[in-house]
């Protein structure tokens, strides 16, 4: 699950983590309001979808030298009118894909004087089976870049687990950072910090960018505070986190995976025109492979799970069927826990409810095959039956390629 940036950063404020002072705002009164509660005369109005890229990306109903998703503004006549212009919006940036994500949420936040602006992340290395901690130099841009164009300006440190964050590793943080003296002790303190949250909340990733340091105050020094803010956590772990729930911001998410989430499905939107219905991972991975290897490409990845109910499978069916991508259907099911004529009874069923008009090829194995395959044949519906695995990519590529 990901959340937006004003979430982000007052979970990591409430961890004690340095970040600018700002307020949400659904409309734009409640920006103007939340400006005058921000001490000026700096304020930065940015757009909340879950996406990055918003400084640079483009509005799609504005001209485009319009300003991006992220804008400075001096006054409080200058926030009202950056409001008016961004909520209701399309915005448009290199992670939202051309559609782009209406802005609905505004973070209204104290403008920050910046010296220098870095980069540090967190994710889980599933390599190592720790946790890493990416630093750069080079914040603000894109990292995709700076790890292309000069990977040597990046740092990587993974923390053992079981060890937890050590001292060294929160100095070699600040040395990677080519940071001296106050910022030097406060980017060792961050990092432990922002590792600590990473585990406490079970994220997945955890982005910093840009976390700056800031034009030195009155003590001749600056300080670090996080900028920018993307979390993500891992859904393994939600149940560990009932206070998490609510962070949940639907209208973000695809809303074929919030429709499968409720039936229990485990299903994630896709390129191709293949839809998908399958139960276990591992043959779902297999069955959008041989689509592949035939030439097509899968609309979704859909597993059902074990023990698949005819309700579930009628779900599963509606919702691959709701992608208008989607042109034929393979499902690729294996009775073990599930009986194979249970499951013929429950495509059928299912075919007929949602009045299926695309190909749907069915490839039965396992318990009771036999009965399965007769129940098929004997519904009067066009399914077109399979043998294996091989035998259904092919059938589905075929049947999707006549149809079109
Ligand atoms: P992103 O474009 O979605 O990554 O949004 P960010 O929150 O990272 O903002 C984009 C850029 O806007 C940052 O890299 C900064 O350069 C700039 N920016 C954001 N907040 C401030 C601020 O308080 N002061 C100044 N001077 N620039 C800011
Ligand atoms: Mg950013």
């Amino acid at each position: 699950m990901n959340i937006h940036e004003y979430q982000a950063k007052d979970l990591l404020a409430k961890a004690g983590i340095a970040v600018p002072a700002g307020y949400p705002a659904m409309s734009v009164e409640e920006a103007v309001a939340a400006a005058r509660k921000l001490p000026g005369p700096l304020w930065v109005v940015k757009s909340q979808i879950h996406a990055g890229g918003r400084g640079k990306g483009k509005f799609k109903e504005l001209p485009p030298e319009a300003r991006g998703g992220v804008r400075l503004a001096r006054s409080l006549e200058e926030v009202e009118a950056n409001a008016r212009e961004m909520l209701g919006n399309t915005l448009v940036t290199v992670q939202t894909g051309e559609t782009g994500k209406q802005v609905n949420r505004l973070y209204v936040t104290d403008g920050v004087d910046i010296a220098r602006e870095y980069y540090l992340a967190l994710l889980v290395d599933r390599a190592t089976g720790r946790i890493a901690m990416v630093v750069s130099t080079e914040g603000g841009m894109s990292i995709e870049d700076v790890a292309h164009d000069t990977p040597e300006k990046i740092t990587t440190l993974t923390i053992d687990p079981a060890q937890g964050f050590q001292p060294h590793h929160g100095r070699a943080v600040a040395y990677a950072l080519k940071l001296d003296g106050a910022v030097n002790k406060a980017a060792q303190k961050l990092s432990r910090q922002l590792y600590d949250a990473f585990v406490a909340l079970d994220c997945s990733m955890l982005e910093i960018n840009p976390l700056v340091e800031t034009a030195p105050d009155s003590s001749g020094s600056g300080r670090m505070l996080v900028l920018d803010a993307k979390v993500s956590f891992d859904s393994n772990a939600e149940f560990r986190h009932p206070e998490l729930e609510s962070l949940r911001d639907e209208s973000e998410e695809d809303p074929m995976e919030v429709e499968a989430g409720k039936h229990d499905l485990a299903y994630i939107k896709l390129d191709g025109n293949i839809g998908c219905m399958v139960n276990g991972a591992g043959l779902a991975m297999a069955t959008m492979d041989i689509i592949k290897l035939n030439g097509a490409f899968p609309a979704n990845f859909c597993d059902v799970g074990g023990g698949a109910s005819k309700e579930k499978v009628t779900a599963a069916f509606k919702i691959i069927l709701s992608d208008p991508a989607v042109e034929g259907i393979l499902v690729n099911i294996f009775g073990g826990i599930m009986r194979c004529d249970t499951i013929a009874e429950g495509i059928i069923a299912a075919a007929r409810e949602v009045d299926l008009k695309v190909p749907l090829v069915v490839r039965l194995e396992g318990t009771n095959v036999e009965q399965g395959k007769a129940i098929l044949a004997g519904s009067g519906l066009a399914i077109v039956p399979a043998n294996d695995l091989g035998d259904a990519a092919r059938k589905i590529v075929a049947e999707v390629k006549k149809a079109a």
